[in-house]
């Protein structure tokens, strides 16, 4: 089988520097060059001649607690940061719209509630980790955060939900440019999110509920 195929590692969506000032163009360098890579080489290595070459993602994610530790960090590694790159891009000035604005009115009373407990979110993750905000499984949202690299699609999450936005909040995502100062890197990060993607993907979570 061309396992090449099926879990593919994509070039960013954007430049290195598409991002710039907010992420630097050294930082995304080394992000998705090295790290990326090294989550996806290391995720293809765990899966290699076992069942799971053959599977979809989000199914080895909803029995991963069955699965080696590897494949764990490595699968995750490898999603999180595909999903990471596709809601950012390059510095403007949009805000949710639609039918994703409305909803995160009605569950978070403002879209800076919303930014405020996302930030939080994040801010408060011990360690390394990534901040979600996912519809849950009766198509509301709810923000999230979890460890390592972990998602709320796996069957260890605290609570299951499908990924709408997430936020890396490992050091590597921010250290060059901000050091030790992730609040400052979880400002930035306001200016760069990927709004018509997010939205898109809660129309579609939505639509997997019909
Ligand atoms: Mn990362």
């Amino acid at each position: 089988m061309n396992t090449k195929n099926k879990f593919e590692f994509q070039p960013l969506p954007y430049s290195y520097d598409a991002l710039e000032p907010y992420i630097d163009k050294l930082t995304l360098e080394i992000h998705h060059d090295k790290r990326h890579k090294a989550y996806y080489d290391n995720f293809l290595n765990a899966i290699k001649g076992t069942d799971m070459e053959s599977m979809d993602i989000k199914n080895i994610f909803s029995n991963i607690s069955k699965y080696p530790m590897a494949v764990r960090n490595n699968s995750g590694g490898y999603f999180n940061h595909t999903f990471y790159w596709k809601n950012m891009k390059a510095p403007g000035s949009e805000l949710p719209t639609g039918k994703l604005s409305e909803a995160i009115v009605k569950s978070f009373s403002s879209f800076e509630e919303f930014k405020k407990q996302f930030s939080e979110a994040g801010k408060t993750r011990f360690g390394s980790g990534w901040a979600w905000l996912c519809l849950d499984d009766k198509g509301s949202l709810f923000i999230c955060s979890t460890p390592n690299q972990d998602n709320p699609l796996m069957d260890i999450a605290d609570k299951k939900g499908i990924p709408l936005l997430t936020m890396d909040v490992w050091e590597h995502a921010y250290y060059l440019k901000y050091q030790n100062k992730r609040p400052d890197y979880i400002d930035a990060f306001w200016n760069v999110v990927n709004w018509e993607k997010v939205s898109k993907r809660y129309e579609t979570g939505l639509n997997s509920f019909k």
